[in-house]
């Protein structure tokens, strides 16, 4: 089976909407292959999720440093440190303390779907999972290496807890060609509406400045969100695909 991308942005469209409280009743873990994936993709449902005093984790996979490989000013390691200095102030805005945000570290660019390092990823989300009944985690057809190696990191991890659904949210897969044909079946989910946190959801983007802004200034080729890629998460509500486990 397979349908083209425009198919499946269509029937996303049509999904039935729901209030983030009739979609997460117990607990959300959102994990995030890229320090900024996470308010991009359910900045809003954290925010709601927070709000009705719901547990709420994030865990960043990777550790950010490949976003500006040209800089001078912000090696690897220094970028790796700012990026989760910003993934914490943008979890605060939307109501995640820092206790509740947790870093794989693996590295930006190479995240492993298999080995040791792996394993032990499986295992942490397994853990965080425990305490959720939504797991979120980035699309399988999101064209890029560490997003892919998230999803199957997580769908690993979430088989192995009973109780706890995998959902996967869109980020990079939104930009891919309509007429492009993507393996297996209709999609279905929901659409979380989440008008009410979408300021909050702005604030928590913007705090990934190295991301939004021209912070990093000695490398014009380094990675910066559009204002069309923004654009796309600005949005009343959030798009969550059911993902059979
Ligand atoms: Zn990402």
């Amino acid at each position: 089976m397979s349908l083209a991308l425009g198919e499946a942005l269509e029937a996303m469209a049509g999904f039935p909407e729901i209030a983030p409280t009739d979609f997460v009743r117990r607990g959300l873990l959102v994990i995030a292959p890229h320090p900024d994936d996470e308010s991009l993709g359910c900045g809003g449902l954290i925010a709601a999720c927070r709000a009705a005093g719901l547990p709420v984790s994030i865990l960043i996979v990777s550790d950010g440093a490949g976003s500006h490989p040209g800089s001078a000013l912000f090696p690897p390691a220094i970028l790796a440190a700012l990026r989760q200095e910003e993934a914490i102030m943008a979890a605060a805005v939307l109501g995640v303390g820092a206790s509740h945000v947790h870093f794989a570290g693996l590295p930006d660019r190479s995240v492993p779907m298999s080995g040791y390092e792996a394993e032990r990823a499986c295992e942490r989300i397994a853990a965080l999972a425990a305490a959720a009944d939504v797991v979120a985690v980035t699309w399988r057809h999101d064209p890029h290496g560490d997003h892919k190696a998230s999803f199957a990191l997580a769908r690993a991890a979430v088989g192995r807890v009973p109780g706890a659904g995998l959902w996967e949210y869109p980020i990079w897969g939104l930009t891919l060609p309509p007429k492009m044909a993507l393996p297996g079946e209709r999609p279905r989910g929901v659409r979380v509406h989440v008008a009410d946190h979408l300021p909050a959801k702005r604030r928590a983007i913007a705090a990934h400045a190295s991301q939004t802004t021209a912070l990093i200034v000695d490398d014009p080729k380094g990675f910066r969100l559009t204002p069309e890629m923004l654009a796309r998460f600005d949005t009343e509500w959030e798009t969550f695909i059911e993902c059979p486990l």
